[in-house]
């Protein structure tokens, strides 16, 4: 393969997946597109990251980004994995995208960098390994708004239009995207390694995990137990923070969890409006497998899926890695509920705990789910005592709840501005709501206007500021005849 020098854009390139057993990858020949073009870059991420903005927006830098060329020090690939889809197991792999290696930042941090939508591999079955547009702007923007949010989550440096049409139920523009993670190793890693692979490669990808997302416990004496543990631990983490600020993954399968603890794969995920559990948007998610109020539930699942993959490591002996296994996936709820109570105390300005905490939050979600009321705008409501604006106000439970929650802040020592504060820094004044996203995408796709979009990624770069220009942003989409759906995008 050709290898061009881009000395000047900053990349900065190691391959240490790659050096793991040839059984986790397949290594790819580029398929260049036709006319790539900068659709947008995350200039702030870049930089984060010693990138040269210029040079990465010029026709090399945007080449890469099309996977027309390689860095120096790229070895483009493609992962192999499993995952149980919808509850079913399948060998899986990436099918549409791929891994041109980790860039080390000026800081020392590594970073997988994967181009999604960059064609076919070995592992593409039917799918023609590309992406549209919109889905991958989509992409971008959920990312960025989740990490802005403060939730550990993949991020996206740039989206290119290829210049080439997919076909879908329709024609549309192709699109690739650049997606920065952690590492792309998930749960459906290990499985793959545990159903196929020799106790060897299950053992080599245990060590590449704990060396590059846990290096702390490495030297633990049981350390893949320990791996195990901490992994329950991140995702417990995660989910709560999903729960906390009403997002719906959509497609929570195993192949879609990640070891490292971050959000992954942006498909048909969105946000909730009016509050209840049992909202689904995803189009194929018929039976509201992985609706909002399953996601916990799922998350404790799919851990379970992971700790079975790691059984032989876990102990030489199968009943006592089973129930080092089984104890492991059972603290995962406490872990869970622990977290959530965390995150919904600051919600309420709460600091400490009381007994009665949960049923004071509890009372409120009941509340919110009766009255069918917007549960950001509920919580930001309440920060700023407008209890007008929620569909909550003049209820007889809600004056009732209120005398409650007064009286529980009145007990604790903090001064009512120190629990203000709490409450705007926990209650997001903005997240990408579906009707604002849709506007954005519209725009882009259709007429190649991405205004709309940036202006909208810049009010959900600071979802905590509260500023008065975030207030146009918070409003609810008009009441549709049919509900908001939301598609793979695949
Ligand atoms: P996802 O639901 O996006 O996590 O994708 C599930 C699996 O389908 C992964 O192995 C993907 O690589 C594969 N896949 C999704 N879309 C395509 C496509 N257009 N072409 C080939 N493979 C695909
Ligand atoms: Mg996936």
């Amino acid at each position: 393969m050709m290898t061009n020098k881009i000395t000047d854009t900053g990349w900065n390139l190691d391959n240490s997946y790659a050096r793991l057993p040839q059984s986790f990858f397949t290594n790819l020949n580029l398929n260049p597109v036709s006319s790539p073009k900068l659709a947008i870059l995350n200039e702030t991420l870049a930089t984060s990251m010693g990138l040269d903005v210029q040079a990465l927006r010029s026709e090399d830098g945007v080449a890469v980004f099309a996977g027309n060329r390689v860095p120096e020090g790229a070895l483009p690939l493609a992962q192999a994995y499993a995952g149980h889809q919808f509850g079913h197991f399948n060998r899986l792999g990436d099918g549409r995208a791929l891994l041109l290696g980790e860039h080390i930042t000026p800081r020392g941090e590594r970073f997988d960098i994967q181009l999604k939508g960059s064609g076919r591999t070995p592992y593409s079955r039917g799918g023609d390994g590309r992406a549209a547009l919109g889905p991958m702007l989509r992409e971008y923007i959920i990312s960025e708004a989740m990490h802005a949010l403060g939730i550990p989550t993949t991020r996206s440096l740039a989206v290119v239009t290829t210049g080439e049409s997919i076909v879908r139920e329709t024609e549309l523009p192709g699109a690739i995207l650049s997606r920065v993670a952690a590492s792309h190793v998930r749960v459906g890693t290990f499985q793959y390694a545990a159903q196929w692979g020799t106790g060897e490669e299950l053992r080599a990808v245990a060590d590449y995990a704990l060396e590059r997302h846990y290096p702390d416990i490495k030297a633990d004496e049981n350390r893949y137990l320990s791996l195990l543990q901490e992994v329950i631990k991140r995702q417990a983490a995660l989910i709560a923070k999903w729960q906390l600020v009403g997002f719906i993954h959509g497609v929570m399968n195993t192949d879609n969890m990640t070891i490292s603890g971050e959000t992954i794969d942006y498909g048909p995920c969105a946000f909730m409006d009016t509050y209840d559990p049992a909202t689904v948007f995803s189009s194929i998610d018929r039976q509201g497998r992985y609706a909002y109020g399953n996601q916990p539930p799922i998350a404790g699942w799919n851990l379970a899926r992971f700790a079975e993959s790691m059984l032989p490591l876990l102990h030489e002996d199968q009943d006592q890695a089973v129930k080092l296994a089984q104890d492991a996936i059972s603290d995962f709820n406490a872990l869970y509920q622990s977290d959530w109570l965390t995150g919904i105390r600051a919600k309420l300005g709460l600091f400490g705990e009381e007994a009665q905490d949960e049923s004071l939050v509890e009372d409120l979600l009941s509340m919110m789910q009766k009255y069918r009321a917007d549960y950001t705008n509920t919580f930001r409501a309440l920060t700023f005592g407008r209890h007008e604006e929620t569909a909550l106000f003049g209820t007889v439970e809600f004056s009732q709840w209120h005398e409650q929650w007064q009286a529980r802040l009145g007990r604790q020592k903090e001064s009512e501005s120190t629990s203000k504060q709490l409450m705007r820094d926990s209650n997001p004044a903005v997240i990408p709501r579906n009707h604002r996203v849709e506007v954005a995408l519209e725009a882009a796709v259709e007429e190649g206007d991405y205004s709309v979009l940036e202006r909208l990624l810049d009010v959900l770069a600071n979802p905590y500021a509260h500023t008065p220009e975030q207030a146009e942003y918070s409003t609810l989409p008009a009441e549709t005849a049919l509900p908001y759906r939301t598609f793979c995008g695949t």
